[in-house]
């Protein structure tokens, strides 16, 4: 293909609105273009890479035995109603009307589409397991839509789900899809892992994630180095430290900590580890703010405070005014002491002695304060809520934990009944019974992957594609393309040449300094690149190179095919 007849308008400068390398990779790169927060074009170029890894994903999941549909992208209320997250949704999901005043959503996700195909589609357990998948547009009203395709609004997922009548069956489905999401990964050539994860607002009980490793990931996953235990870090278990409450040693006094807000204020200002302090924070509660003690250096897992009893999910933090109406003080200067909300504390919070607090009144701490002495402290809510930290231990028990950044592109779920019991998705059994369908579904995120992909193949030159994904194999540059007849036959000959060997190749025929070429080929990413200049033509030879390893050599121009062949096979 030419370059000259082809839509890649790379950019020189860097965007300036973009946060993250590969966001800023493909806008320079001309694989996307933003259409409006969170929504993008895709550019020829970009398209090429997003069908790649759409091939892939089909290919793995029709071998896993998944079958492809397609569902609607606008969706009708009714189905929503009935599974009753209509309500649930909240802002992400975006509604509209018809014109006959009929309620629809854009479809965030499509768990009550295919429950309703399926309860009327299947009968008999003779037709199960069944397995069905599509790869369409999912809508997302996310609040900070940001790293370009990473945290869209508008993007591309693939999202199958599994029907099954007994749990047997379903294992073996999920563990399939499993199994196949890793084949897809490591197919794209992507180093990731697959964590134990919170399953949100889908519903269920046990899920799983799929992470690429990557340092500007928005994930934090938590790994043992004692055994294959590997967790999202919203999930993690932080275990109650072995360690007991020391005896209460100083006496309680409250002191002056004027201007003194956050923790590491009041532990500067009063010369005290931040491991000695304790922090108070109020959330919204069924009845009333519910006050949630941590150690100063810990921070809040939203996701277990979420599921605390008398807590309500989504979580919110109250607001400035309520603590003052409920406490009387500032949201920085709240404590256990003489606290009369109900009150959650934190495993390692529960066992600091002598610790520094928040009096309950605006510039007051106290220091020397102990639990049971001078605040209340039942065992009963004394609970696990923080995030773990690099060196706790693993919550199996085996070796202790460390944490890095990933990038979310897969999540499978085990969802249960939840969906076929609401919205009455029934079977016939093999003994005559009527049986609720156990159902799985698993997600991934294709457009998003297409990020994730850069974001862990790049360097500071532009992309280095994976060639599972390469948009092309080959790049061949013509240097002075438009100006030496030597060049663009040789240049035409090879590209041809490669083309009907089979090679996806991207011709440079424009009429640009080699430079420019040169950069555009840094930024593109084609793992193979032939420069084609007059210099080397003089002796019948071309420049050879892969984009990830910048040394060059010269090859004969008649073997140039030949070479590629072993390149590729390499
Ligand atoms: P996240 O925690 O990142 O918001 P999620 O848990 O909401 O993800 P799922 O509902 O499990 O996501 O969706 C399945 C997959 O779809 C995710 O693993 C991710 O790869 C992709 N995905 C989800 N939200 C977005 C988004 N806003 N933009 C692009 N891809 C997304
Ligand atoms: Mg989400």
């Amino acid at each position: 293909m030419r370059a000259s007849a082809l839509l890649i308008p790379t950019l020189k400068e860097t965007p300036a609105d973009a946060e993250i390398s590969s966001h800023r990779l493909m806008l320079r790169a001309g694989l996307i273009r933003r259409v409006a927060a969170g929504m993008y074009t895709w550019l020829p170029v970009g398209l090429r890479v997003l069908r790649k890894v759409e091939t892939i994903i089909r290919q793995e999941l029709d071998r896993s035995g998944a079958q492809e549909v397609l569902m609607p992208f606008v969706q009708p209320a009714e189905l929503w109603l009935e599974s009753k997250r209509w309500d649930q949704m909240g802002p992400d999901m975006l509604r509209l009307k018809d014109r006959h005043e009929r309620d629809f959503c854009l479809g965030p996700t499509h768990e009550e589409v295919i429950t309703d195909l399926v309860r009327r589609e299947i009968k008999s357990y003779k037709q199960l397991p069944c397995n069905l998948y599509q790869i369409n547009l999912k809508f997302r009203d996310e609040i900070r839509p940001r790293f370009g395709v990473m945290r869209a609004r508008e993007f591309l997922m693939k999202d199958g789900y599994s029907f099954h009548t007994d749990q047997t069956s379903f294992e073996a489905t999920y563990g399939e899809m499993h199994d196949c999401y890793g084949r897809i990964l490591t197919r794209i050539g992507l180093e990731f892992r697959a964590v134990l994860a919170d399953t949100g607002n889908i519903g269920g009980s046990t899920s799983h994630e799929f992470q690429v490793l990557a340092r500007s990931g928005e994930d934090r996953i938590a790994f043992s180095d004692g055994s294959d235990y590997a967790a999202n870090v919203e999930e993690a278990e932080a275990l109650a430290p072995r360690d007991t409450r020391p005896a209460a040693n100083e006496p309680l006094t409250k002191v002056p900590t004027p201007g003194k807000h956050t923790i590491d204020d009041v532990a500067a200002f009063l010369d005290v580890s931040p491991m000695r302090t304790l922090k108070t924070l109020v959330v919204t509660g069924d009845s009333g703010p519910v006050a949630l003690v941590l150690r100063g250096d810990h921070e809040l897992n939203e996701v277990k405070a979420r599921k605390l009893p008398g807590v309500r999910a989504p979580l919110t933090f109250a607001s400035e005014a309520v603590i003052r109406a409920a406490i009387d003080c500032s949201p920085g200067s709240i404590g256990p002491v003489g606290l009369s909300l109900p009150t959650f504390v934190d495993r390692s919070a529960a066992v600091v002695a002598d610790f520094v607090c928040g009096a309950n009144e605006d510039g007051f701490h106290y220091t020397g304060a102990n639990w049971l002495r001078d605040a209340p402290l039942d065992a009963a809510h004394v609970v696990d809520l923080r995030n773990v930290v690099d060196g706790d231990p693993s919550p199996d028990g085996r070796g202790q934990l460390a944490i890095t950044r990933g990038i979310e592109v897969g999540h499978i779920f085990q969802l249960g009944r939840k969906y076929s019991d609401t919205m009455g998705a029934t079977v016939l059994d093999s003994d005559g019974s009527t049986r609720a369908l156990i159902m799985g579904c698993y997600g991934m995120g294709v457009t998003r992957l297409v990020g994730a992909i850069i974001e862990q193949c790049h360097d500071q030159d532009g992309i280095v594609w994976p060639t599972a994904v390469a948009p092309f194999g080959v790049h061949v540059l013509g240097l002075n393309y438009t100006r030496s007849e030597e060049v663009r036959q040789a240049a035409d000959r090879i590209a041809t040449a490669l083309e009907s060997a089979g090679y996806e190749v991207l011709l440079d025929d424009r009429d640009e300094r080699p430079g420019v070429k040169f950069a555009d080929a840094d930024l593109l990413g084609i793992p193979h690149r032939i420069v084609v200049g007059d210099r080397n033509l003089k002796t019948g030879q071309v420049e050879y190179r892969t984009r990830a390893d910048p040394a060059s050599l010269l090859i004969d121009i008649d073997r140039v095919a030949e070479h590629i062949a072993a390149a590729v096979q390499g």
